[in-house]
């Protein structure tokens, strides 16, 4: 076990989490600022973006680039620069570094090293629109990022759509129709959503109806900015959390297909989730379907 007292005299540097508007430049705390300005070194996803707001608040940091491509090897540097007492600020393009942003790999590395790691609060484009949304605001649940390829998106949803809680998504804005086409299929055009479009900025807006509605409008407009998807929780899921844990394997299975997966991505999910031999879980789908 380990207690990090932040604020005492440390051996070592700190590691400053540092968040970012999403959008508006006055959403910068003067905290967060402070620490840009007297950190030795700023971790940055983007130094040419982080630098553009560096400049505009005439902060003169030297940064070093940390990216979701780069950080395996850029972690020991860092944590060599902590440990000889030298502080970092790490952030990312917009909002919260390690929420659906890199920081999380760097995060363990410190408490592993026994450096102290400081969060600032600041803006995350998941709260920011939760609490607009109008949606029951807690439980909720931040899945962030679904999976790209469509059959793993399916699989995703098809587990979303049972959640109790407000489901908090992010999407860009190329795939938003193709997301919100899939969302239909499985979750249902009746379904309450929000979406939250460019948040904190000039053109900030929310589109709040059913999945059916909002879908209809997102293909008869322009699809531009940043989103955050919001689906209200299910009231009345078809199983309980435990007895989707018993549900016999076959049935596991049948339900996904019925979703909307096809056969063999649904045998490859089931067996995955429940650390089963492929082959078995598919002996026991086409055995059972014969039968029927
Ligand atoms: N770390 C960020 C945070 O704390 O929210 C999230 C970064 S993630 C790479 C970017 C995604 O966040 C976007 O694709 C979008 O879904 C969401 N997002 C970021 N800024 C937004 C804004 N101003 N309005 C709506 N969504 C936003």
């Amino acid at each position: 076990m380990q207690v990090q007292k932040s604020f005492e005299q440390h051996q070592t540097g700190t590691l400053y989490l540092i968040p970012t508007p999403i959008g508006n430049l006055q959403d910068i705390s003067q905290r967060a600022l402070a620490a840009l300005a007297e950190v030795d070194l700023i971790a940055a996803e983007d130094t040419r973006h982080t630098q553009q707001l560096l400049n505009h608040f005439e902060i003169t940091t030297k940064q070093t680039s940390f990216h979701e491509h780069n950080w395996q090897h850029k972690i020991p540097e860092l944590i060599g620069i902590l440990q000889a007492g030298q502080s970092i600020g790490q952030v990312s393009d917009a909002g919260m570094p390690s929420i659906s942003d890199p920081g999380k790999e760097l995060v363990a590395a410190a408490i592993a090293a026994d450096i102290p790691v400081v969060p600032l609060p600041g803006p995350s484009a998941g709260i920011v629109a939760l609490i607009a949304s109008g949606l029951v605001p807690q439980p909720f649940y931040f899945h962030g990022f679904l999976p790209r390829k469509k059959n793993e998106q399916v699989a995703e949803l098809a587990k979303l759509k049972e959640r109790r809680e407000t489901v908090i998504l992010y999407e860009a804005p190329h795939r938003l129709i193709f997301t919100l086409s899939n969302l239909v299929k499985v979750i249902g055009s009746d379904r309450s959503l929000v979406v939250a479009r460019e948040l904190t900025k000039r053109y900030e807006e929310f589109l709040r109806g059913t999945a059916g509605e909002i879908l209809g409008w997102v293909q008869s407009h322009p699809v531009r900015g940043e989103f955050v998807i919001m689906i209200a929780g299910n009231s009345a899921p078809d199983v309980t959390e435990s007895e989707e844990e018993i549900l016999p394997v076959v049935e596991a299975v049948e339900q996904l297909v019925a979703q909307g997966l096809k056969p063999n991505a649904a045998i490859k999910q089931i067996a995955r989730e429940r650390q089963l031999e492929r082959q078995s879980v598919y002996r026991a789908y086409h055995q059972l379907e014969e039968e029927s």
